[in-house]
């Protein structure tokens, strides 16, 4: 049977693919459906058809799956930032756990692994530290803020979205009000008119500090006396401030911070290091999960207080800092210069001094030190981005024999294939953690424990 686009039919979901969408079968057909999961029966429309699989949309559901639940959030289905509300959260650890063990056996090559633990979270709702609304104008020209529905970028309108913090609605309220009060134009992407370009807010978990920073398409806004009235009575305001991007892309964020109203930057807490974040800064959005897997990544790590520690891909230095409380020099390597300003900065804030950073990549400043300094290391830490490590770091690290290597990975796929080349060499794979880092969605963080054999 040759299927088409428009097709109506009904299928089974048997599987999920890696983006949380159901998986079915008609006659041997393939087909992707959105907003599915595994043991629902549905009555589907065929968006796309390739010869061997094809999309489809989901119309009904005929039958749910018992792990079906009712999404919390009312714009689950057009909003793009979630996959997997449709599925329990019991089930999406699963999911992810299945996702990790997959990999690590399919293309790593392990059998009989087991994870070591699941790490979820008891409240998977209202985690993120950081939200970032595009403003805009609803087809009836109404000012709006919320989120892009999945690939595209149209803003589905949502004040309160439920990863975020409840005063994330307050403020955003607020904002919008002043704008209406004070004639400022959203940005348009189509003709690059207008002014707010997004606005992006912060929230310090341990310390209650909140930071606001509109994106504007210029350089100064209209009344910003009215703007930082609107917000500064908001319990636990800090730093409000603008970023300055003119440019037509899809970057959200420019290059100039220009203060508003308090403090530059927002000050929290990871286990008990300090940092201090401004609008430009990386720092990872959800913090109850960070300490967890941060707090693996140490407790894998083993220290003892004598040992001399790499931490590859370092960012701000969060992991870096972390170790140096339990080790005796910590060394970390990070491409972005301003991450390492602020891994610097972080280090001197703390009064941690046995931690040093490096700005270069991980594959020439590793290979460079160890050939031409001689560097050692007893444990090495990497974090990676989606793509893994570089076959240079990887090549280095087996020269330089580390007792251990803990693994934090964020793309369980390029975890396995480096895990398989460090493992056919000198390294055993004696331990495998999953965190949940993003509930709701379909990442999953992973930290392994590699010895030498
Ligand atoms: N552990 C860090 C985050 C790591 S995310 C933290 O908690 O803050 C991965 C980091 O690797 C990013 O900061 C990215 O800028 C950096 N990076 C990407 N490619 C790199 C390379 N080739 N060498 C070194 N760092 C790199």
């Amino acid at each position: 049977m040759e299927y088409k686009k428009n097709d109506i039919l009904t299928i089974d979901i048997e599987d999920m693919g890696h983006d949380g969408e159901g998986i079915g079968k008609s006659e041997g057909y393939t087909l992707f459906v959105k907003d599915t999961v595994i043991g629902d029966r549905a009555e589907v429309k065929i968006m796309k058809a390739k010869k061997n699989y094809g999309y489809a949309r989901l119309l009904r559901i005929l039958r749910p799956s018992p792990d079906r639940t009712e999404p919390k959030c009312p714009v689950a289905r057009a909003c793009g930032g979630c996959q997997l509300q449709f599925l329990s959260y019991e089930k999406q650890l699963e999911f992810k756990k299945n996702k990790v063990l997959g990999n690590l056996q399919r293309i790593g090559g392990f059998s009989g692994i087991e994870a070591d633990k699941v790490m979820g979270m008891e409240e998977p709702w209202r985690y993120r530290n950081k939200a970032q609304f595009p403003v805009g104008r609803s087809k009836e020209g109404k000012l709006i803020t919320g989120f892009y529905a999945g690939r595209t970028h149209s803003i589905v309108a949502s004040r309160d979205c439920l990863l975020g913090v409840e005063v994330n609605k307050e403020i955003l309220d607020r904002i919008l009000a002043y704008m209406e009060a004070c004639h400022v134009e959203p940005y348009n992407e189509k003709t690059g008119k207008g002014l707010v370009r997004h606005i992006l807010l912060r929230y310090g978990f341990k310390t209650g500090e909140i930071m606001v920073c509109l994106i504007i398409n210029g350089n100064r806004i209209p009344a910003q006396d009215r703007l930082a009235a609107a917000l500064m009575d908001i319990p636990g305001m800090t730093s409000i401030t603008l970023n300055v991007n003119t440019k037509r892309n899809n970057v959200i964020l420019g290059e100039k911070v220009i203060p508003v109203w308090g403090k530059e930057y927002i000050t929290d807490y990871i286990g008990t290091v300090q940092y201090q974040i401004s609008p430009l800064s990386f720092y990872q959005v959800n913090p109850i999960q960070t300490e967890k897997l941060y707090g693996t990544a140490l407790e894998y790590a083993g220290l003892t207080g004598n040992e001399t520690v790499w931490d590859l891909y370092c960012g701000i230095g969060t992991i870096s800092l972390f170790l140096a409380q339990k080790a005796k020099q910590v060394y970390g390597v990070e491409i972005v210069p301003a991450a390492i300003e602020d891994a610097k900065r972080n280090a001197k804030l703390n009064k941690i001094a046995n931690a040093e950073f490096f700005v270069g990549k991980a594959e020439e400043v590793l290979p460079e030190k160890y050939e031409k300094e001689g560097i050692q290391a007893d444990v090495i830490v990497v974090d990676p981005p989606r793509k893994g490590c570089d076959g240079a770091v990887l090549q280095t690290m087996l020269k330089m024999q580390p007792e251990k290597i803990v693994y934090v990975s964020c793309d369980s796929a390029t975890l396995a294939r480096d895990l398989k080349l460090l493992c056919e060499n000198a390294y055993q794979l004696e331990k495998v953690a999953v965190c949940d880092m993003f509930p709701q969605g379909v990442h999953v963080e992973t930290v392994c424990l590699l010895k030498r054999r």
